[in-house]
């Protein structure tokens, strides 16, 4: 309970300090530790979770944006000194720390910045076969949800495009300091297998994007910046709204494009 009287917590950081131990240790135990043996912690704060990660079979990195946090990992945490990276996560190039190696994700991550986390890491996902923490609870129930709910939208699409998703539990806010607005949640992303895709992964991002920022339109509307040709256009498919699509769907859609964009 000590850590917070030694780092006040700053809003702008998105910093809300977890204070409880058994949660903090479920999260680091949502872990497989298969197929990586490094793990970058993402916004470490004071350490409630690092604790937990460097008792693991593993090596523990952290990277922390908030000068006074690092200070106290210093301080307090001897053996991961040479591993605190201070920096912006979304700025900072981790391949001069990890230099092509994979590496598993964790993290009570800053709300602020939640959806350009998942984001980055789509775009590392060749390194990062397991990402998993907590989110507000409505962005990690949209990441995770399926075609036909009402959340399903860009993140579920592209995040299940190459990781599985699964919602493992929720979070009430009175165990951080200071308590957030909403409840929070803690997911998991398993890298797939197959995960390279039959189709153009950035033609994929660009119809996603393009689709969902015209929720209530049909495809064949919101697509129409591909200029695709009527022929295509006709596809039963094009009549759909992009919530109706699955995953797959998407990437069979992409395929079209792709198809009718070379003719
Ligand atoms: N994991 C700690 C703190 C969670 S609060 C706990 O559970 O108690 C989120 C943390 O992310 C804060 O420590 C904040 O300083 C850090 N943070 C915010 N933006 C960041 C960024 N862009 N890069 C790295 N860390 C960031």
């Amino acid at each position: 309970m000590g850590n917070q009287h030694q780092v006040k917590a700053k809003k702008h950081l998105g910093q809300h300090f977890l204070n409880d131990e058994s949660i903090a240790k479920r999260i680091a135990d949502t872990l497989s530790l298969k197929n990586y043996k490094t793990v970058l912690e993402i916004g470490p704060g004071t350490g409630v979770l690092t604790k937990y990660l460097l008792k693991k079979d593993i090596t523990t990195h952290v990277i922390e944006i908030d000068t006074e946090s690092v200070e106290y990992l210093k301080n307090n945490y001897l053996n991961l000194a040479s591993r605190i990276i201070e920096k912006d996560f979304l700025k900072y190039d981790l391949n001069e720390v990890f230099k092509g190696e994979p590496f598993a994700i964790i993290g009570n991550f800053p709300y602020n910045i939640s959806t350009q986390i998942v984001f980055k890491t789509l775009e590392m996902r060749d390194q990062i076969p397991e990402f998993s923490g907590m989110f507000q609870k409505e962005v990690a129930e949209r990441i995770c949800s399926k075609e036909g709910s009402k959340v399903y939208g860009i993140l579920s699409v592209l995040a299940q495009a190459f990781y599985d998703a699964e919602y493992l539990f929720t979070v009430p806010p009175e165990v951080f300091n200071p308590p957030p607005k909403v409840e929070s949640g803690v997911l998991r992303l398993t890298r797939k297998e197959n995960y390279t895709l039959p189709c153009n992964d950035k033609l994929l991002f660009k119809v996603v994007k393009a689709a969902f920022q015209q929720r209530r339109k049909t495809l064949r509307n919101s697509l129409k910046i591909f200029n695709l040709s009527d022929n295509l256009r006709e596809d039963v498919i094009f009549g759909k709204r992009p919530e109706q699509l699955s995953v797959q769907q998407f990437i069979e859609l992409t395929q079209l494009i792709e198809n009718d964009i070379n003719e």
